[in-house]
C-alpha cells in the first residue's frame, strides 16, 4: 500500500529521468488532478494511502507526458490571466508570455467604455475572453480564426468563463463583417510567427502535439505581420491601437513594417524574461 506521498514521489523520479522539463512541476499537476488533492489537502492527508484509482489515473497521465503531450492538453484545461481555458489539440496552449500582450491593452484602455476590439487569430480565445472579462460592458469584443476547430473550442471558453465575445471564422480580417471597417478601438493578435526553420527545431511537445496552423508563418515567420501591418489600419478607428506579440527576434522588422505602413508612437515591450514580446502602434488622429 502506498502512501499519497509516495505515489507524487515516484511520479517525479519518472518525469526526472526522462529528463522533462518543469518535471516536479508537472508531476504536481497530474498528481493533483489525478488524485483531486489540492496543496492543502495533500499537506493534511500526504501520508495516507492513496486509493487504487487515483493511481491508475496518474499512471496514464505520466504515460502520456512521457509521450511528451503536453501538460495542459493532459489536464484538460490551463491557466490566462485569472481563468481556466478548456485546450486541446485544436488550438496552442495559452502562453504567460501573451499576458504581456493581455496586461498592457488593459492598462491602455483603463477607464475607457464604449470601446469595440478585436483579437485576431483567437484560437482558445483566451486573448479575447480576457478582455471581455476584465471590460465588461465597457467593451464589445471581437475574435477571428481560421479554423473552424479552434473556435469551436473558444465559444466553449466564452460560455464557461460568462464573457461576451463574437467569433467570427476566416483569414485574419477576411473573417469580419465589412461594416466593422474603421469602428475599432484597438486590434491585437498573437498570430504565428515561426519561420519553417525554426519550427523544425522545436521541441515535441510543441511540434508534434500543437496545431502547426497556429504557430508557423512563411516569409521567415513575418507573413502574418506582414498583412496585419498592411490591413489594420483600415479597420481602426482614427487613434486606435494595434498591439502585436512577437518573437523576441523580430520587434525590429515589424516595427518597420508599421512604420511603412504609416502608424505612430510605435513601441516595444518586453516579457518578464526581459525578450522583447509586443510592438504597439496607432492609427494617426486624422
Ligand atoms: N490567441 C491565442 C493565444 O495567444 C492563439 C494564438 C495562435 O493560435 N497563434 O494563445
Amino acid at each position: 500500500m502506498k502512501t499519497y506521498r509516495q505515489v507524487l514521489q515516484e511520479g517525479k523520479e519518472t518525469l526526472r529521468q526522462a529528463n522533462l522539463p518543469e518535471g516536479d512541476w508537472d508531476a504536481w499537476l497530474l498528481f493533483s488532478r489525478a488524485f483531486g488533492l489540492d496543496r492543502k489537502a495533500y499537506l493534511l492527508f500526504g501520508g495516507e494511502p492513496a486509493e487504487e484509482a487515483g493511481q491508475r489515473v496518474f499512471e496514464e497521465y505520466l504515460r502520456q507526458r512521457l509521450d511528451r503531450r503536453p501538460t495542459a492538453y493532459i489536464l484538460g484545461s490551463w491557466g490566462f490571466m485569472d481563468l481556466e481555458f478548456l485546450v486541446d489539440e485544436r488550438v496552442l496552449v495559452p502562453r504567460q508570455d501573451t499576458e504581456t500582450l493581455v496586461e498592457e491593452a488593459l492598462r491602455r484602455l483603463q477607464g475607457r467604455t464604449g470601446l469595440q476590439l478585436l483579437d485576431l487569430c483567437t484560437g482558445s480565445g483566451c486573448i479575447a475572453i480576457s478582455l471581455a472579462h476584465h471590460l465588461g460592458t465597457a467593451a464589445r469584443v471581437w475574435g477571428t480564426d481560421i479554423s473552424p476547430e479552434a473556435l469551436t473550442l473558444a465559444r466553449e471558453n466564452a460560455r464557461h468563463s460568462g464573457a461576451q465575445v463574437s467569433f467570427c471564422q476566416g483569414h485574419l480580417f477576411r473573417a469580419l463583417p465589412l461594416e466593422l471597417a474603421g469602428t475599432f478601438d484597438m486590434i491585437l493578435s498573437n498570430p504565428p510567427y515561426i519561420s519553417p526553420e525554426e519550427y523544425a527545431a522545436l521541441e515535441p511537445e510543441v511540434r508534434e502535439y500543437e496545431p502547426a496552423l497556429a504557430l508557423r508563418a512563411d516569409r521567415g515567420g513575418m507573413a502574418f505581420y506582414e498583412r496585419i501591418a498592411a490591413e489594420a489600419a483600415g479597420w481602426l478607428k482614427a487613434g486606435g491601437a494595434l498591439g502585436l506579440e512577437i518573437g523576441c527576434s523580430q520587434a525590429e522588422r515589424t516595427a518597420a513594417l508599421l512604420r511603412e505602413a504609416g502608424f505612430d508612437n510605435i513601441t516595444v515591450i518586453k516579457d518578464l524574461n526581459g525578450l522583447d514580446r509586443t510592438v504597439w502602434a496607432e492609427k494617426g488622429k486624422r
